[in-house]
């Protein structure tokens, strides 16, 4: 995405500074850039205005009337799917603390920049633009493309199925598993994300229908592949409210057991966004399948609540740094140490340690310098159907 195609919102209080941004923008081929002084003066606008039409909004932190954490809160709640960057003077661990709270309001943050603004950092935030993310994020404001009805249908009709997406060793290349994301393959509309049903299904306490069917067919699938003589694995993401149920350990064994499949091929994957109400039963659950032999991931890391201490509870075998992490990793140095101590940590508690969201090939060799163990992103491979993905085994595993 280029500069002279976006909308631009600049507030700044600092005539002197704004003036210098304005300036970098339309170097960078901007056309078009609106002004503001205030948090206040920029609601009102973006409030007046025909829905939208503002792209980016770049907003210091440190302003009088309104701060940047005030005017965040106000984007999140009401124009969430206008992207945001923040910039400030201050030091990279409060940025970093803005930006958590940022996302936890909702707000669409492009990312953080320390002044003195370049053109450079700029342009590389400019770079994780993406008008795909926009349309998902208004989708969902809109609420749910879809009711319960047609997602239950969908499901009952068989319309759902695992897609892959290849997992990687990051200091040989070799392909070692992959996770199955669920995707909607709908009769008249195409294959559908998991954002457009994941959360429905949730609240509506319908999860675990989706659950098992993507238990099945990734077995089924693992052994497959299996049979053709590559012994990989097959993560699945597991809902933290299936865990509550303290029959779900003994249900996902029976169901992989039955597929002939050893359960050590599958790793579940859990993501720690939500801070866990009931602990007990989930722990329960979670040491009954590590017993039983599955391999146990924690997903997002570095996203949630509580990471520290789940990993001090549960024996998981396996880290997933969240991608927001290593998308920022070449222009925020908190995310390069993060990431930097998240595989220290993974690689002293002898959890593999696996980075999301590559999607270029200095985010690979970067992590590859780091020491970390897997990688999975689109620079690697996109995730794919069964089909696909077995071709895709058979071409990087016969060479
Ligand atoms: P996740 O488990 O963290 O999965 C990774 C997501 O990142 C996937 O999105 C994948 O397509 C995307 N991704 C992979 N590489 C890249 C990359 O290089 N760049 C970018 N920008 N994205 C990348 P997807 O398939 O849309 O899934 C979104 C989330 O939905 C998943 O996040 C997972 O939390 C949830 N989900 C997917 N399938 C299931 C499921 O069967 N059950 C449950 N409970 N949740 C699921
Ligand atoms: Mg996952
Ligand atoms: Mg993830």
């Amino acid at each position: 995405m280029v500069a002279e195609e976006l909308k631009f919102l600049v507030i700044e209080d600092d005539d002197f500074q704004r003036e210098i941004i304005v300036d970098i923008l339309v170097r960078l081929g901007a056309m078009k850039v609106t002004e503001a002084r205030t948090g206040t003066e920029a609601l009102n606008y973006l409030n007046d205005e025909k829905q939208n039409s503002i792209d980016i909004i770049l907003c210091d932190l440190n302003m009088p009337e309104m701060d940047g954490m005030e005017f965040l809160r106000h984007i999140g709640n009401s124009h969430s799917s206008i992207a945001t960057i923040i910039m400030s003077a201050l030091d990279g661990a409060l940025i970093d603390s803005v930006r958590k709270m940022a996302s936890a309001y909702g707000t669409y943050l492009l990312g953080a920049i320390e002044k003195p603004i370049t053109p450079a950092n700029l342009e590389t935030l400019f770079s994780l633009f993406k008008s795909q993310d926009i349309k998902q994020r208004k989708e969902l404001n809109q609420g749910s493309l879809f009711t319960l009805g047609e997602i239950l249908e969908g499901l009952t009709n068989g319309d759902f199925a695992p897609f892959f997406q290849p997992k990687i060793q990051l200091s040989t290349g070799k392909l070692i598993g992959a996770e199955a994301l669920a995707r909607w393959v709908h009769p008249d509309r195409g294959v559908i994300a998991p954002y457009a049903f994941i959360d429905l299904l949730e609240k509506s306490g319908n999860i675990d229908i989706l659950t098992f069917i993507m238990l099945e067919e990734s077995a089924k699938a693992c052994k497959l592949i299996h049979a053709q003589g590559h012994k990989i694995s097959i993560s699945v993401n597991l809902s933290l409210t299936s865990l509550t149920d303290t029959k779900l350990a003994n249900k996902i064994t029976r169901v992989v057991s039955e597929s002939g499949l050893d359960p050590k091929y599958i790793i579940l994957e859990i993501t720690e966004t939500a801070a866990m109400t009931e602990m007990a039963p989930a722990l329960e659950n979670l040491a009954r399948l590590r017993m039983k032999g599955f391999g146990l991931s924690i997903d997002d890391y570095g996203t949630g609540y509580s990471s520290m201490q789940q990993i001090a509870r549960i024996a998981f075998t396996e880290l997933k740094i969240d991608q927001s992490f290593v998308r920022e990793m070449t222009t925020s140095n908190v995310s390069k140490v993060l990431i930097n101590s998240s595989i220290e940590m993974a690689t002293k508690l002898q959890m593999k340690c696996t980075a999301e969201g590559i999607e270029t090939k200095t985010d690979l060799e970067q992590l590859k310098g780091m020491n970390c163990d897997l990688g999975q992103g689109y620079y690697i491979a996109k995730p794919m159907s069964f089909e696909n993905f077995l071709k895709f085994c058979n071409q990087s595993l016969s060479n």
